[in-house]
């Protein structure tokens, strides 16, 4: 992250007016918030849901649905402890942790210029005199916890801290069922656990968070190709999705940051209110996973091919991305403020796909016979999209609601409907209401859901 090129408080998004939003309408709420919370965990409501399902949707529709060369897999969270030594992660998946022996708490070495130390004025952890910093220490950010009914007498496992390991010791199992070769890929979509020492930013970087990662098995002399295709790809998913493409970079990694088993690795980043971070890992992790695998399983992880006769261990791609870090990013991306006849709008543009709700359906008053009719264009509707029907309040605040939480279009019953059979569409970005024919409305709403979509010019 590069604070110093944090957009300034000028700009309309700030991370406390997504919190506050994201509270206000029901997305994420601060988890065991009646019991006074537990540091930086947080519950999906209504919203929130359908928003991050959306997400994690449209990223099985890109590895799954538009492509032939990558099957789905569900692996469990609890995994036989050997997996995390054979990976690396038990010797070596920690950060360094330093504490401060006069405030009493912890922070990641490697971050204290970036992290606010609780001092008012803010100052960084060591910034003043009072500061008394411990040496910096290895801390493992696995959770422990213990299988079977007693503590002592069950044997140590860790909640995975990715959902990659799952992927990698199923590949034998993968390559004899899905009767795939190599260039294939096995995707999933999981929750995963990190013990993180400074969790914070909101939904950025939280213990509990949600993966969806990918491993992309190809031939050695083609792992390069496919590198340069992943990064291509996994770019243009987030911007064909609507994030603005001014706002996203690609970062390769310094040869000093990478990891010891990879090439090359790129991180997507996006223009955060809290600077450039990292929303997703790719790398070119070489036959790491797969050749220590093999040694501590003592199986055969290779691939041997019968047309050649060749017999290798593939080596891997693979695009690491969060869930909710994506979401995250989606959200503040999409949020906008502008005023509309004399009076301030909030909106979400999210991309239609990614809106969790579609379409509101709303009868202009609550009698003669509009909240029927509005109700029955509703049931048609619910079938075919996620939509909603709304009669509570006056017409301008419940499309300021729906603005709010980004539904692309509000369907308002009045008293020509009853009459003629006729209802408006109106449109959340360019509030243009076309008078359109009942008959018409789904397959409208239809066409305009797949359609190609514009990111609309933010005030942001
Ligand atoms: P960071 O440097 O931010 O700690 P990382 O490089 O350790 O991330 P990876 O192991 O590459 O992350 O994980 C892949 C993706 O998983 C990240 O790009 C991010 O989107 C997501 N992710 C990782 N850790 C967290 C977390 N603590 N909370 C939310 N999402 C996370």
């Amino acid at each position: 992250m590069t604070p110093e090129q944090a957009p300034t408080s000028a700009d309309v998004v700030t991370m406390d007016k997504i919190v506050a939003l994201c509270k206000r309408r029901g997305f994420i709420f601060p988890s065991s918030e009646i019991y006074g919370g537990v540091g930086s965990t947080y519950d999906f409501g209504h919203y929130g849901v359908l928003l991050k399902g959306n997400v994690k949707n449209e990223w099985w529709r890109a590895m799954l649905r538009e492509r032939e060369d990558i099957v789905a897999l569900a692996s469990a969270i609890l995994q036989h402890p050997r997996v995390w030594e054979a990976s690396g992660h038990l010797a070596g998946f920690t950060d360094p942790l330093v504490d401060c022996k006069t405030c009493g708490q912890r922070f990641r070495a490697d971050h204290l210029g970036d992290l606010p130390c609780g001092r008012k004025p803010s100052k960084h952890p060591g910034e003043t005199d009072d500061c008394d910093l411990t040496e910096a220490r290895d801390f493992n950010l696995m959770f422990e916890t213990t299988i079977g009914p007693v503590k002592e007498s069950g044997s140590v496992a860790y909640l995975r801290p990715e959902t990659a390991q799952g992927i990698f010791i199923n590949f034998k199992n993968v390559l004899q069922f899905s009767r795939k070769k190599p260039p294939f890929g096995i995707a999933q979509v999981g929750k995963s656990f990190r013990n993180e020492i400074t969790p914070g930013n909101f939904i950025f970087r939280t213990r509990e968070f949600e993966q969806m990662e990918m491993e992309f098995f190809v031939p050695p002399a083609e792992a390069l190709k496919w590198f340069e295709h992943w990064l291509a790809e996994r770019m243009s998913w987030y911007t064909s999705l609507g994030l603005r493409p001014d706002h996203l970079r690609l970062r390769a990694h310094d040869p000093d940051e990478l990891s010891h088993y990879s090439s090359g690795t790129s991180d997507v980043e996006y223009l955060f209110p809290i600077g450039w971070s990292e929303l997703e890992g790719i790398a070119n992790r070489g036959n790491f996973d797969l050749t220590q695998h093999a040694e501590f399983s003592g199986e055969k992880l290779e691939y041997f091919d019968p047309e050649t006769k060749e017999r290798y261990v593939p080596h891997v791609i693979e695009p690491a991305a969060g869930a909710d870090r994506a979401t995250l990013a989606f959200l503040v991306d999409a949020y906008d403020e502008e005023e509309v006849a004399g009076e301030k709008r909030t909106v979400l543009r999210l991309h239609p796909r990614i809106a969790p709700v579609k379409v509101a359906v709303m009868p202009l008053v609550k009698k003669d016979g509009q909240p029927e009719l509005a109700r029955e264009i509703y049931e048609g509707l619910r079938p075919r999209m996620q939509a909603e029907y709304d009669e509570g309040g006056s017409i301008g605040k419940r499309y300021r609601r729906q603005d709010e939480i980004g539904t692309p279009w509000g369907v308002t019953i009045d008293h020509q409907s009853t009459d003629d059979g006729t209802v408006t569409l109106r449109d959340r970005d360019s509030l243009a209401q076309d008078r359109i024919e009942i008959e018409a409305l789904a397959g409208e709403l239809e066409k305009r859901l797949a359609a190609p979509w514009q990111t609309p010019k933010l005030n942001a």
